[in-house]
Parts: structure tokens; C-alpha cells; sequence
């Protein structure tokens, strides 16, 4: 969920697979060892609602623009759809499909009460000024007033969006309520009712979730040597937790460079260095220069793959040595590489368990909101250590149950709640 300023441009992948496709090859295989009848099956497939918007924008020259906006919400079955906004050249509806999915079976993992959403439009970020931007976002809200709504659909940050943005959505959508609504939107600005440790909730519950898989694996954290490829909001946050418990942190990477140190790279101090080198880490003296490949395949007892999707593919699972893979990042490890690692005994904290931190620490917002009542930071972590630990705990007991990989037990977690509560709430 970057800001503007931290927007990267992803690097062509090789083996790239279809979003929608790899999340639905995953639900399948859940389907099946649930043993889900054909006509739930059909029911949690489908998103429940796609919305397609054109927005006319005045743009800085005086001419109008139209941009193309979309937002789905695969499910509200477990309560209000929740999910980010993307803006990006690369939108479109097929992945803002497998990404609204994602979030139905992220929020099930961890037991909040939503369901799954997300939005995007294509638009290049960097190339727009803020008056541009806020023009666009204005006109999105607007044209999906009747979408949005803290008890039916509920937006937050995604790539190339950030605080401002829904500092923006929600005046708009206030606006048209004719009242203050700060619980139509998370990650808000924290003088707009954004919650404190929402920053540092996705690292974090990487760590809780890291931690707990190293207790099941008999690795010690003060003994264990750990890599984080990706060092903006997610990496960042849980390198110097993994830290902070212990762990040495070998090799870290970002878009720029990957660095390595046999005796642990001092965490603090790459933050430092990366903040005053425009969000940077090229140029870092706190460890060898090595490849980004280097970083996936060393040997390690933790990776965290913490920047993109397919990182770990077909072609460099079988050279993964790591023991425990943490998704802190959405998507990382393709579909086709999940059985190569599964027969190499590397265990994966999967990507709906792994980063649902963030989620957890959004659901806390919103709750927060509508009490109108500020929790204190301890409250905060305390409530989300407790609920990422024990999702991890249903996650690792089905995976036993089964005799499955916890990746696969996640989605079973996920589709045997939203299919219950389906099956009481019934269809027309
Ligand atoms: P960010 O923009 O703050 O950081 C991304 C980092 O990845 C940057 O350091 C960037 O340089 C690095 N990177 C990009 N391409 C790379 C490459 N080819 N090799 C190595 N590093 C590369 O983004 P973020 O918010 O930290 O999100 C990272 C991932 O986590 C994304 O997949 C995102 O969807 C996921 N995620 C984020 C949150 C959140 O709360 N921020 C929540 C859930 C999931």
C-alpha cells in the first residue's frame, strides 16, 4: 500500500500467472478436500458485484480525460466488503476480481467481519499533479457513492494510493451524506480517525505469524538467520521486529540493490540510510552487494518475500533453501511453484494469513470510528498479536487435520467459514 512518492514500477515477470486463474487453482483445491457441493461452489466463485465507471476528469491543460474506474465486491456474505484501491496503468478487471477474492478469504482467515472487495483505476500516478489526482478520486467516490458505505463496502489504500487519497474519499463521500462518515474509508490520516500502529500492522503481523510457524519447526529466534526482500512498509517493519526478537537479519533488498551480512545487518541503521536516500537502499554500506536471486536462495532459516507477486516461481522454487517462507507480500509465491516447495519441506506462512496484519489493524479502524473512541497503541498490538496468533493455530491445527500445506489449509479455513455462514443466511 504505497504512498505516491514510494510508487515502483513492477518488473516484467517471466512466468506471470493469471491472478484470477492462480487464486482460483488454489480455492479448487480447497473445494475439494472441503468437499463444497456444485451449488455453493457456484455461489462463492462468482463476485457478487461488478461495477465498471468512466470518470471525466479536468485535467491541468483545461481538457477532459476519461478514465476507466472499476470496483468489485466478491462477497458480503461475512458483512461489508473491505479492500483497497489500486491506481495503476496495469488495472483491469480480471486482476481486481482475484484481488476482491483475496480479501473475501483474507478476512475469513483471520476472523473479522467483513467480506472481500477491491477497486482500481487506470491511471499512471506519477504522471498526474495532486489537483489531477484529487479531481480523479473525487469523481471515483462520487460515481460509486452507492457502493461505498461503512456497513457495505469499505475502501483503503492498494498500490499507488495512500492517506491522502482517502482523506479525499471520504470529505467526498461525506459530502454526499451530508454528515462526517470516517468509517466509509481506513488508512486514513490519523487526524482524520486513521488508528495508531496501522503503519507498522502488516510487518508486525508477519512477525506474530513468522514467530509462531518457528515455535512449530523448533527454530529458535534468537538462534535463526532470516532474508526480506522488499524493504518499503512491509519489509521494513518486519525486519527490525524479526530483529528485535532476536532473529539476524541477513540479506535485505529493495527494487535498487540487495545487500548481505554474515553477522546480521544493523536494521535501524538501513532505515536511516534508506530515509535520507530517497526511500532508497542502493548505496548502503552495511553489507555486500548481492543479486536479488542471491537474496531468494540463500540459506536461511526465514525469507520474507515482502515486495511483489511471482518472486518464487517454477524456475527458482527448487532452489529455495530457506526452511520457512513468511508472505509478507500479496501473491509471491505462483501457483506452480507451491508443490515443489511443498516436497522440499519448506514451509509457507501463505500470503491471507501472513499480511492480514494490515487488514486486522483496518478492521480496528473502523471499529474505532464507530465507537468514537481512540484505543491507545498497546491495545492495538496486544488485539492484533492475539488475533493473528490465534488464526495461525486454526491454520496450523486444519493443516495437521488434513495432512496439507498451511497455504491450502488457510483457504480451507476461509471457504468452510464463508460457506457456513452462506448455508445460514441462505440464497433467494
Ligand atoms: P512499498 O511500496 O512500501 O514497498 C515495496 C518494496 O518492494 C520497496 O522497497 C521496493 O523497492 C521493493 N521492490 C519492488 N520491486 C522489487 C524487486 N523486483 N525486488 C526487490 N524489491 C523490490 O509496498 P508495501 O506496502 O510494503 O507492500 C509490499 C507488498 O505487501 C505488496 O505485495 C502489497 O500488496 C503487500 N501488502 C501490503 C500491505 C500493507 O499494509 N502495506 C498489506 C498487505 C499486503
Amino acid at each position: 500500500m504505497a504512498n505516491q512518492s514510494q510508487y515502483i514500477e513492477p518488473a516484467p515477470i517471466k512466468d506471470k500467472e493469471n491472478p484470477f486463474e492462480s487464486m482460483m487453482s488454489r480455492f479448487n483445491d480447497a473445494a475439494n478436500i472441503l468437499g463444497l457441493d456444485d451449488e455453493t461452489y457456484e455461489v462463492l466463485k462468482r463476485p457478487h458485484r461488478q461495477v465498471i465507471v468512466s470518470l471525466p476528469v479536468t485535467m491541468d491543460n483545461g481538457k477532459i480525460k476519461v478514465f476507466e474506474g472499476y470496483r468489485v465486491i466478491h462477497s458480503n456474505i461475512l458483512g461489508p466488503a473491505k479492500g483497497g484501491i489500486r491506481y495503476d496503468l496495469g488495472v483491469n478487471l480480471d486482476e481486481v476480481k482475484a484481488l476482491a477474492a483475496w480479501m473475501t478469504w483474507k478476512c475469513a482467515v483471520v476472523d473479522i467481519p467483513y467480506g472481500g472487495g477491491k477497486g482500481g483505476i487506470i491511471c499512471d500516478p506519477r504522471s498526474m499533479s495532486a489537483g489531477e489526482l484529487e479531481r480523479l478520486t473525487r469523481a471515483y467516490t462520487s460515481a460509486l457513492v452507492d457502493v461505498f458505505g461503512p456497513d457495505k463496502d469499505i475502501p483503503a489504500p492498494d498500490m499507488g494510493t495512500g492517506q491522502r487519497e482517502m482523506a479525499w474519499l471520504m470529505d467526498e463521500y461525506s459530502k454526499a451524506q451530508g454528515k462526517t462518515e470516517p468509517a466509509v474509508v481506513t488508512g486514513k490520516p490519523l487526524v482524520l480517525g486513521g488508528s495508531l500502529g496501522r503503519t507498522e500492522a502488516t510487518g508486525r503481523g508477519v512477525m506474530v505469524t513468522a514467530l509462531a510457524a518457528m515455535e512449530k519447526l523448533k527454530l529458535n529466534p534468537a538462534k535463526s538467520t532470516c532474508a526480506v526482500q522488499g524493504f518499503g512498509n512491509v519489509g521494513s517493519h518486519a525486519a527490525i521486529l524479526m530483529e528485535e526478537r532476536g532473529s539476524k537479519i541477513c540479506g535485505i533488498s529493495d527494487h535498487t540493490a540487495a545487500y548481505w551480512n554474515d553477522k546480521g545487518i544493523d536494521i535501524q541503521k538501513a532505515i536511516e540510510y534508506k530515509n535520507k536516500n530517497n526511500g532508497i537502499l542502493q548505496g548502503f554500506d552495511g553489507g555486500d552487494l548481492i543479486t536479488n536471486a542471491e537474496l531468494l536462495e540463500a540459506k536461511v532459516d526465514v525469507l520474507i518475500p515482502a515486495a511483489k507477486e511471482d518472486v518464487i516461481t517454477q524456475e527458482n522454487a527448487a532452489k529455495i533453501r530457506a526452511k520457512l517462507i513468511v508472505e509478507g507480500a500479496n501473491g509471491p509465491t505462483s501457483a506452480k511453484a507451491d508443490s515443489t516447495l511443498y516436497n522440499n519441506d519448506v514451509s509457507v506462512v501463505p500470503d491471507i494469513l501472513a499480511n492480514a496484519g494490515g487488514v486486522t489493524v483496518s478492521y480496528f479502524e473502523w471499529v474505532q470510528n464507530r465507537i468514537g473512541y481512540k484505543w491507545p497503541l498497546d491495545r492495538i498490538n496486544r488485539r492484533t498479536d492475539r488475533a493473528m496468533k490465534d488464526a495461525f493455530e486454526r491454520v496450523y491445527k486444519t493443516a495437521q487435520k488434513h495432512n496439507i500445506s498451511l497455504r491450502l489449509a488457510a483457504y480451507v479455513v476461509a471457504i468452510a467459514k464463508v460457506a457456513e455462514t452462506y448455508k445460514y443466511r441462505g440464497g433467494y
